[in-house]
This record gives C-alpha cells, structure tokens and sequence, in this order.
C-alpha cells in the first residue's frame, strides 16, 4: 500500500519547539548532562490548591462529557477574571474553553479563514500561527521586525500589509519569542491603523499576559472602538504552571463563538472535564502563585540578560515579559569549529546542543532566522550554568 498523506500536511512543518525539545529529552535518556532551554514552559508545579481541586473533581465524579464550550462553572470564573483582572465586561456566551490556548488559537483560524484568506503576522511569532494559516489554505503575510525595533511592528508597517483579502491580524504580547510587550500606546496607534479596515479581525494571543515586567497589561480589547472585532487568548498553561491540563479559552464577539462551537463539537469537544475544574479554581481562587512565579521569571529574566550580554558576538534585547531570550547571532554565520560549519541559525542550535550541551531553538522557525531563542523558564543555576557553556562553545567558533 501507497503511504500518502494528504497534501494539508505536505504543507505543515513539524513543531521546531517540541522537535527540539524531544531531541533533547533522547540525548539526556543516553545519559547526556543537557540543559533544556527549548520548550517554553514553567518548570513550577501546578500550585496546591488547583491540584487539589483536580483532585476533587474526580472523587466527585466529573468525568463525563462537558458542555462543548465548557462548564458553566469555568466560564464564569473567566468572565470574572476578564472584568476583576482586564476590566472587560463578557457575558458567558462569549466564551469557549478548549484543549489548550493553541486549540483556541487554531479554531478560531479555522472557523475565520478560507482559501486564499490572508492572516497578518508580525515576525518574529510563534511557531505554530503560519502553520495553522496553511492548514486553514490561507496566506500568512509576515511584516518582519527587528531588534533595533525591539521586534515590535509601527503602524506604519501594518497599513503596508493590510489588502482587501486581509482576514486577520495575530498579535502576540507578551512576544513568545522575544518578550516585546506592546504599551497602551502602541497599541493604540495599530488600533486606529486596523479601524480602518472593517474586516480585519484582531486574534489577541495574551497567554503570557501575566508573566509580564512593566507592571501592566494591555490588551486590544480595552478599545470600545474595536472590541467587537477583538478574539482573546488566554489559558491557564503558563500563568498557574499547568501546561499538561490543556486549557485554554477564547473571548470573542458571540458569532465567532458561535463558529469555533460548531467546530470544536465536531472535532474534539469539550476539553477534559477534571481539568476544566482545576482550571475554575485557578482562575477564580487565590492568585498569590500567580505573583510569585512573576517575580521568579522576573529575577531570571535580569540574570539571563546580564550574562547573555557578557558573550562577545550576540546582542539582546531587554525582554519585558513572557520567559524567552531572542538573542541576535548572525556574526556567527560563516564560522566553523571541527567538522561544525554554522551556516544558519539552525546549525548554531544544533551546535550549541551538540558542543555546549545546551537545547535551544534556531529562529528561522520563529520567521528571524538572526537569532536563537533561550527558554529561561528553569532554575538559577542551570540558567548560569547554561550561558557559560553557550559562551565556551561559541568561543570555539572562528
Ligand atoms: N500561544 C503562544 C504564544 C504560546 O507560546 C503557547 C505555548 N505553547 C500557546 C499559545 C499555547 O499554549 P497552550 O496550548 O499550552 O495553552
Ligand atoms: N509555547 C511553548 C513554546 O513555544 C510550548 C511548545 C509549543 O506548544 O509549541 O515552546
């Protein structure tokens, strides 16, 4: 029998994050000593008290099919976060929890594009968004950023991209993967850039909105002028450390609610019922654990950056939230150690995992194929142990 798949995945590339986070895990399984900077998530455990509640929704018995969207429950514990946390009024119908924030993420460019569809995304983005565009048959359309711009795009920049086949524009701040955080300001200006464009629909993705080091949030949706054209992403992956319970959620304009339900109904639907309950208590309970996993990341971030700017060669920015260092190291390029000839940012990670013992992920699969990304989500020490060998490596390299 012919092996073919079909030509949707001929389009896709694998993940590069959690390529080279499985290739990190088999080197380590070989007794190899790596430090794992690859996959972004906290290396916190869920807190007690969310735990607990998982707990107690099995001996009570949730385990049976939820609501597509998800419980009642969760959806006003979100409805109460958007208002007590954004001051943003939703009413539940607005709401749809599903199988992680990358779900959320791919419904709604499912349920909004079509062929030929073209999908804004500032460069560097996460790995994930062209490739859902594709699986979609839609166009992304990238506006490259650079360092000197803090990777962060002007208005200017986003009027040039908009066409008349212009679907949707993905922003992500916090910046998985360079820590940019978009101010009020900023994204007040993108705001009056996009309101005049109708049919340009803002997909928000806020998953780090917590993990953040100038004090506030904004959001897109804080416009009364846009709001009804705004999609929020969020979860409770990287906030409350719960990355393997797989919730997320949207809140959107009903209608587009109403298009990831249908979706979402007939693909997967509701997301795990013991985790909807956990995630209920993480977004309604205590919030201490929130602040305190902040103020670690925080610590790391200024660790991270003092050291990182202590290697000859790379050049970084100051990343204001999320938990990644995007160093720029295309001086590299050209360079060889041994039989290692770093042609690309690719082979400065594969080199870095192979000499230095380090798993980063190159940039080109984040669209900046200048820079590597460093997960800084892991303790002190391995954070300092991790950058003297990335130094020693890239020492080598002549
Ligand atoms: N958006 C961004 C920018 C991310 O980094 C992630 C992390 N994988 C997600 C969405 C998805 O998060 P999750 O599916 O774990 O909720
Ligand atoms: N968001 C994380 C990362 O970028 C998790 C991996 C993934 O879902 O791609 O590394």
């Amino acid at each position: 029998m012919n092996n073919i798949l079909s030509d949707r995945l001929g389009r896709l590339s694998t993940s590069a994050t959690l390529a080279m986070s499985q290739k990190s895990s088999e080197l380590k399984a070989q007794g190899i000593d790596i430090i794992n900077m690859s996959v972004g998530e906290p290396d916190f455990n869920t807190p007690d008290h969310i735990k607990a509640a998982g707990i107690k929704a099995i001996e009570e018995n949730w385990s049976r099919y939820s609501p597509v969207p998800g419980y009642p429950g969760l959806k006003n514990a979100i409805v109460g976060k958007l208002k007590r946390e954004n001051g943003l009024e939703y009413q539940p119908s607005q709401i749809l929890c599903s199988n992680g924030a990358k779900q959320s993420v791919c419904n709604v460019i499912m349920a909004l594009v079509g062929a030929g569809d073209e999908v804004i995304i500032p460069a560097p983005y996460w790995v994930s968004y062209p490739d859902m565009v594709l699986l979609a048959d839609g166009k992304p359309v990238f506006i490259p950023s650079t360092i000197e711009q803090d990777f962060k795009i002007t208005p200017e920049q986003l009027e040039a991209a908009i066409t008349e086949k212009t679907r949707a524009i993905i922003l992500c701040s916090p910046s998985n993967p360079t820590g940019s955080v978009y101010s009020s300001k900023e994204l007040e200006a993108l705001k009056d850039v996009l309101l005049r464009h109708e049919n340009v629909i803002v997909i928000a993705d806020e998953i780090y909105e917590h993990i953040n080091y100038v004090g506030e949030h904004a959001s897109m949706a804080q416009f009364p002028e846009i709001k009804d054209r705004v999609v929020i992403i969020n979860g409770v992956s990287k906030a409350y450390a719960m990355t393997g319970w797989r919730i997320g959620f949207i809140a959107a304009p009903e209608w587009i609610v109403k298009g990831c339900n249908k979706l979402q109904g007939q693909y997967t639907s509701g997301p795990c019922s013991i985790s909807q309950k956990a995630a209920e208590t993480a977004f309604a309970g205590d919030q201490r654990c929130v602040e305190d996993m902040r103020q670690a990341f925080e610590r790391r971030r200024d660790l991270i950056v003092k050291l990182t700017k202590e290697i000859p060669g790379l050049e970084v920015n100051n990343p204001q939230g999320a938990f990644y260092l995007f160093p720029k190291c295309s001086s590299f390029y050209g360079k060889k150690y041994g039989e290692y000839i770093i042609n690309n940012s690719n082979d400065l990670a594969m080199y870095l995992l192979e000499v230095g013992h380090v798993a980063t992920v190159g940039g080109d699969a984040f669209g900046s194929p200048e820079c590597f990304r460093m997960s800084y989500a892991t303790s002190d020490e391995n954070i300092t142990e991790a950058i003297r060998r990335i130094k020693e490596a890239l020492a080598l390299l002549k």
